[in-house]
């Protein structure tokens, strides 16, 4: 089935930069929020970033119109009813999220795959909300959306591999490069790093050992990331990190109590270090 038309749920911060790289990858969009406001802050923040992308030379005048030209805002659900993909956007909330496959399941052609951008919740708890769990697949964006690179392709318990293939597929036709995360695990690749990260940083700031500044500062500087803990944690909301802190404290506890990985105590006790001897992780 050739892909045309993208259903996006949620209008939010993901939802919008999904629907703007959608119909800069030439898609038709329907972006579905619930209240009206909700559309139109979406709406408007597309066309503030596309505006300042015609400012800095990077699109033309014209192209932005047509970009926005083939973006729907809705709060009718209905309008989903003939899309070729859904990609869902909405609030981190496993009740929310459960009913609204529901409800695509009910709207939308049996053909059509339904994508979760979840950033940490169980695909496949999603794909048994529907009757479909072989066409429901993770597509896990990142912040901001149009800037950011990566999209992790996850697969629930359910997914086949045509699902997994073809929303590959469209990722790369939105012009983001994809990794496959081949387990249904609480908060997939990125975010089974970061939120770990995130905890420790808090934990020190918590015990006094330096400012959110500080630490901030460690990590731009000593690691050489591009922000620190606390910055990166208001820009991707702190509200939605904390619905990924709860998830993993829910389903993840006993894995992330911190112990010598097994791995890494053959790894040091064999005196394979790594840079000076040139046989570290790579070669064991
Ligand atoms: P957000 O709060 O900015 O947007 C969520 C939107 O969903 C809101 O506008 C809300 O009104 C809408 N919504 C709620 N129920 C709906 C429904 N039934 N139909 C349509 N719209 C509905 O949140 P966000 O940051 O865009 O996060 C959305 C999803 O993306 C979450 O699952 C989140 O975990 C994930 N995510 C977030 C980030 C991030 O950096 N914020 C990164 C990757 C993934």
């Amino acid at each position: 089935m050739e892909i045309r038309k993208i259903g996006v749920l949620g209008a939010g911060l993901m939802g919008n930069g999904i629907a703007q790289v959608a119909a800069q990858a030439g898609y038709d969009v329907v972006m579905r929020d619930i209240e009206d406001r909700f559309v139109e802050n979406g709406l408007k923040a597309i066309d503030s970033f596309l505006t300042k992308s015609v400012e800095k030379g990077k699109l033309k005048e014209e192209e932005k119109r047509q970009i926005l030209g083939r973006i729907k805002g809705t709060t009718e659900m209905e309008d989903l009813r003939d899309v070729d993909f859904v990609i869902e956007a909405v609030t981190e909330n496993m009740d929310l999220k459960k009913e609204a496959f529901r409800t695509l399941d009910e709207i939308t052609r049996k053909e059509v795959i339904l994508a979760t951008n979840t950033s940490s919740l169980s695909i496949t708890e999603i794909s048994v909300a529907t009757k479909r769990p072989e066409r429901v697949v993770g597509m896990h964006f990142f912040n901001p959306v149009p800037l950011m690179r990566l999209v992790e392709v996850i697969r629930g318990f359910y997914t086949n591999d045509q699902t997994v293939a073809t929303t590959t597929d469209l990722a790369k036709r939105f012009g983001k490069e994809t990794i496959e995360v081949k387990k249904d695990i609480p908060g997939f690749i990125v975010n089974r790093l970061l939120i770990p990260h995130f905890l420790e940083a808090i934990s020190l700031y918590e015990n006094g050992i330096a400012s959110k500044e500080d630490i901030d500062k460690a990590v731009r500087l000593g690691l050489n990331y591009p922000m620190g803990p606390f910055e990166l944690m208001d820009l991707l909301g702190n509200d939605t990190t904390y619905a990924i802190i709860d998830y993993f404290f829910n389903n993840l506890n006993k894995e992330l109590k911190w112990t010598m990985p097994y791995t890494m105590r053959a790894l040091v006790k064999a005196g394979r270090f790594g840079r000076k001897t040139k046989k570290g992780w790579y070669e064991y």
